[in-house]
């Protein structure tokens, strides 16, 4: 089959790699229909997170037709229409059963990898370093999907693949990343990023009962879309604006309910403080760059709530431990717990209060992978999300 393959940093390649075969008897084989690159994904790609290897198949956004079943699948056959979530989950650990999926205890082959790291494992991922199990990624014609009576989720014929497959990772992390506000009618939410995860998270946050979302990013074709596709009632430019002042300015010196960092560790920040956030972490001595992170925490209301859905690899500097411990203020965060949210996301959409496809700014071949990667790395011609398809022209 064809596949997205990572060769090094900033190096993917498309090339024949072996099907991939059920190796556990509650696998099943998904033929891709359709495929997404993710800001996760970006953090691989330009080298940010440790125990990548050559030939590794990318992605953990997929969806496609069910083809083979190991001998122990029940819920599954043939022929199902099915999206998967990004984290692998049993479905029965201590973890799985509190509905923490993105921590369980059981996916993970290489845990002591990431405890060396973290401490402790979180759950193997789809297409997301050794250190997260090695799986095969799903930007692929084909990938085996292991726990599948537990992770894929049916989904109707009459949605297209546009409107679901968000389910696998985006959506639910831009809600999860909403409702670990505890948002109160009233509140005011900021969200830094306004990258697909940021539109999800503000969205969200409106379906949640947000009085106002206020989203920040530095591209006017992004913070336009906050506005005009997920719901943002402000938007602030912080090439342009004093953020800190701006959120002020708009909460009566209190600064907002709740803060919601949707860019993780690839943070941009503008003059000097950017340009040591880079040499440090390029020169290893600091694993993630923590610019928007540092400014929501600072800027959150006394005793708000800091959610965070970026991710972060390892340490970081110049964190503003004093600022969260004297002003009382909460932190939650998380992969995203997907499988808890598939279904009561699923019948939102089926219900028309959202449809996710608004997201997406361009379709591509599986072939143009590599060139996909490129385009939104760079944010050029206006891209927002990629939907890679194994069957589309190129
Ligand atoms: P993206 O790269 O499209 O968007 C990131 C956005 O952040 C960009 O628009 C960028 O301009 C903006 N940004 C950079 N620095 C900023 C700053 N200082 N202030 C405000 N905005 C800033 O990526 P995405 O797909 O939207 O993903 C966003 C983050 O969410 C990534 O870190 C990704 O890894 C993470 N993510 C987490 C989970 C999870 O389960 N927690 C799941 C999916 C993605
Ligand atoms: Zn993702
Ligand atoms: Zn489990």
């Amino acid at each position: 089959m064809r596949a997205n393959c990572w060769e090094g940093a900033k190096h993917l390649k498309v090339e024949t790699v072996p099907d991939p075969e059920i190796l556990n008897s509650h696998d099943v084989i998904i033929k891709v229909s359709s495929t997404a690159i993710c800001g996760s994904d970006l953090h691989l790609f330009n080298g940010f997170m440790p125990t990548m290897e050559h030939g590794d198949i990318l992605g953990h956004e997929f969806m496609g037709e069910v083809v083979e079943t190991g001998k122990n699948v029940r819920k599954l056959k043939v022929g199902d229409r099915v999206v998967v979530p990004f984290p692998i989950a049993c479905g029965v650990c201590y973890n799985c059963k509190k509905g923490l999926t993105s921590l369980c205890e059981n996916s993970n082959p290489n845990a002591h990898f990431a405890e060396q790291m973290m401490g402790h494992s979180p759950s193997g991922v789809f297409g997301y370093s050794h250190m997260l199990g090695g799986f095969a990624g799903g930007q692929a014609e084909f990938a085996r999907v292991p726990f599948a009576d537990f992770g894929p989720l049916k989904v109707p014929d009459g949605l297209t693949d546009e409107q679901v497959l968000f389910l696998s990772d985006i959506f639910p992390t831009g809600y999860m990343g909403a409702e670990m506000c505890g948002i109160k009618p009233g509140d005011t939410i900021a969200v830094w990023g306004c990258g697909p995860v940021g539109q999800f998270a503000i969205a969200s946050a409106k379906l949640l009962g947000a009085e106002r979302v206020i989203a920040i990013d530095r591209f006017p074709y992004r913070l336009q879309r906050a506005r005009e596709k997920a719901g943002a009632d402000v938007t602030i430019n912080y090439e342009e604006t004093s953020v800190i002042e701006a959120l002020k300015e708009l909460t009566g010196g209190r600064g907002p309910d709740a803060c919601i960092d949707a860019v993780g560790l690839e943070s941009h920040a503008p003059g000097v403080h950017g340009l040591y956030d880079k040499a440090k972490q390029s020169m290893r001595l600091e694993n993630d760059r923590i610019a928007a992170l540092r400014q929501a925490i600072m800027t959150c209301a006394n005793g708000g709530t800091v959610s965070i859905v970026g991710v972060y690899s390892g340490f970081a500097d110049k964190f503003p431990l004093g600022s969260l411990m004297n002003r009382s203020l909460t932190i939650k965060t998380g992969q995203c717990h997907v499988h808890r949210y598939m279904q009561p996301l699923l019948e939102r959409i089926e219900k028309g209060e959202i449809d996710p496809s608004f997201v997406v700014s361009h379709t591509m071949s599986l072939e143009d992978a590599p060139a996909g990667f490129d385009i939104f790395t760079h944010k050029e011609d206006d891209c927002n999300k990629i939907v890679l398809k194994p069957g589309f022209a190129h």
